[in-house]
């Protein structure tokens, strides 16, 4: 046991992750958090809160707060955080390891893994046919200043849209809207936007060309249209950011209490549903927990 790396290695430094490592902290464990990103790195991007207990209103309020945390406790000499995506995870008789991509193995008893969910590409999904790009960036990272005054073409038509638009009510920008049927549902909240063109189609082809993108929309009925456009966000949704060596269901998300004893799952990466910041906060926490009590044998 004396080549452990930390009483808990955590990997993801989003809400579920943090809460994991300062509750660890607070218990007088070791952690190792592995972040592949920056920490809170999703709640950056998020321009209002109204859900979080604390009169937070902001995401980057919220991940400056959460970085603080850490490095307060880092100054403790509790918690260590790395830099690195970690590659797979693997539960043993006697430990856990996480393995880096860049090679590094670290082994704590127990392992909490909160990589949260990663925003759908154009290779995930297959109404688009784009073998030159295989990412894009996403819609909801985009800042008002990146796309003043352009038109973008939006692939896809998940929620984010009219969240973006709400957002940034005076930006002017125009958003041609490529989305497929099964997206159509979620159009209702952008209908009656001037800033929107919704397009349905059944199949878009994106072909990089010299001064951005060539866009080819096929209609179920009538020609194909195509033009070129600079900007290209996506919209399509996300997928669970799975790690292999994980238990995965058939949705692809990694159900807690399948995988093996040694590694706990919180946050996003659980689950579709009850996929919020305090939820992902209060999983952490308990991921912590209950290795601390396993140890102490205190029952509940
Ligand atoms: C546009 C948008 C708006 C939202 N608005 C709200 C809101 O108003 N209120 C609310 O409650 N929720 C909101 N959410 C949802 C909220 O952000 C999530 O529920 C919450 O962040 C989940 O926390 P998490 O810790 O499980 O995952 P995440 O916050 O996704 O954190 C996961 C972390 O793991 C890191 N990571 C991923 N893979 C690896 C790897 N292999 N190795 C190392 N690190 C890795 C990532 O970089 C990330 O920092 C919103 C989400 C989005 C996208």
């Amino acid at each position: 046991m004396s080549e452990l790396d930390a009483d808990l290695l955590v990997v993801g430094a989003g809400p579920a992750g943090v809460a994991a490592a300062v509750m660890a902290s607070s218990l007088r464990m070791t952690a190792v958090v592995v972040e592949a990103e920056q920490v809170g790195a999703k709640l950056r991007s998020i321009g209002a809160l109204e859900n979080v207990p604390g009169s937070w209103s902001a995401g980057p309020e919220l991940a400056k707060a959460f970085a603080a945390d850490l490095a307060r406790h880092q100054k403790l000499g509790r918690i260590s955080l790395l830099s690195g995506r970690a590659v797979e995870v693997v539960g043993h008789d006697d430990r856990a390891e996480v393995t880096l991509k860049d090679g590094r193995v670290l082994t704590a008893p127990t392992v909490v893994v909160a990589t949260g969910v990663t925003t759908l590409g154009p290779a995930d999904v297959e109404w688009i046919d784009s073998p030159n790009t295989k990412w894009l960036p996403p819609l909801w990272r985009a800042t008002a200043d990146d796309l003043e005054g352009g038109r973008i073409v939006v692939l896809g038509a998940d929620r984010p849209l009219g969240t973006w638009l709400r957002a940034h009510p005076e930006t002017a920008v125009h958003f041609d809207v490529l989305y497929p049927a099964t997206d159509g549902y979620k159009t209702d909240e952008v209908a009656d936007e001037t800033r929107v063109r919704l397009d349905l189609v059944d199949r878009v082809t994106v072909a990089p060309v010299r001064d951005g993108f060539r866009i080819t929309a096929h209609h179920a009925v009538g020609e194909a249209h195509t033009f070129v456009v600079e900007t290209v966000l996506t919209n399509m949704g996300s997928k669970p950011a799975a790690i292999p060596g994980l238990f995965v269901s058939t949705d692809g998300y990694c159900p807690p209490n399948e995988q093996h004893p040694r590694v706990l799952v919180a946050g996003d990466l659980k689950g579709a549903k009850m996929q919020r910041i305090a939820v992902a906060m209060g999983d952490g926490s308990r991921a912590a927990l209950a290795p601390y009590y396993q140890a102490q044998a205190v029952p509940g």
